[in-house]
């Protein structure tokens, strides 16, 4: 994380001489978010003046039943959509006054996403799929490389780095889908149902190391419908009908590594 605005263990002095604790904006600052979609002669009230604040470090999970408007409110936070009204803070930068070529910009800088189907260039190898955002970011091929290599040891497939998708299971594919959200060192990474096509055991291992590169600082911000992955989240917002029904820090983290260690041992993956 090479954002100046970060000052991760830094200690300022309030001009007196007194230490302060180092100020960090909020990852996402959102006010007053709508978002209304045209349906016919109909308007659709997607989000209705949604306001909430995501601090570096958080691992939120966005539930809430279908049509709720967690998707809408994940395009609004992933730059890939722009609200009808109130504003968006992206780490301190006000997002819907930017162009289209610097939202582009933002999302390749600040924003990792993960998908329910992955979405990996089904021509590429591992690593090659995992150096994709670093060539839009303009790193040098060496660079790529290495970067790439130790996003793939992160996520424990440094052995499998010349394997194509459909030479890796779903877990596989998805912890490549996980080095690629990683490898820009973004500020926030945005899973959208990322165990929704995967079964338990491969579930609870793609939290694990979700929840290792939470406790290693990174933020992130998850949409699901079961309720057993938001356990391993710190807080859970839910969505009803475009706006916020309930934001609760969860009392009880439950630990992957912890549930996978009572799950009888499996096969394809190997540990998280
Ligand atoms: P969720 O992700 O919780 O299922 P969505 O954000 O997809 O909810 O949808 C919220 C509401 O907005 C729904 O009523 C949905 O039909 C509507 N909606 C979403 N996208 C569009 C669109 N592009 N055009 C019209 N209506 C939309």
């Amino acid at each position: 994380m090479t954002d100046p605005a970060r000052t991760n263990g830094r200690v300022h002095t309030d001009g007196q001489g007194h230490a302060s604790p180092p100020r960090q904006p909020a990852v996402i600052t959102v006010t007053d978010l709508a978002k209304d979609y045209s349906r016919g002669s109909n308007v659709v009230h997607a989000l209705r003046n949604v306001s909430l604040r995501v601090q570096p470090g958080e691992f939120v999970a966005v539930m809430g039943p279908s049509g709720s408007g967690k998707s809408t409110f994940m395009n609004l936070v992933g730059c890939l959509d722009r609200p009808t009204s109130g504003s968006y803070l992206l780490d301190g930068v006000d997002v819907p006054s930017l162009s289209r070529s610097q939202l582009a910009d933002l999302r390749n800088r600040k924003l990792g996403f993960i998908f329910q189907g992955f979405n990996l260039l089904p021509r590429m190898d591992a690593l090659g799929n995992v150096m994709l955002p670093m060539v839009y970011a303009g790193v040098s091929g060496q660079v790529r490389q290495r970067r790439a290599r130790v996003a793939l040891d992160a996520v424990g497939l440094g052995d499998r780095i010349h394997h194509r998708p459909n030479e890796m299971s779903g877990g596989q594919q998805q912890r490549v889908a996980i080095a690629r959200a990683l490898v820009n060192a973004p500020s926030l990474i945005l899973a959208d149902e990322p165990t929704g096509n995967l079964d338990s055991r491969t579930s609870v291992e793609i939290m694990a190391i979700l929840q290792r590169l939470n406790q290693a600082g990174a933020t992130i911000v998850v949409v699901t419908h079961e309720p057993d992955i938001a356990t391993y989240c710190s807080r859970t917002v839910v969505f009803k009908d475009g706006a916020v029904l309930s934001d609760q820090p969860n009392r009880r983290i439950v630990r992957a590594v912890e549930t996978l260690a009572r799950l009888p041992p499996d096969t394809a993956d190997g540990p998280a």
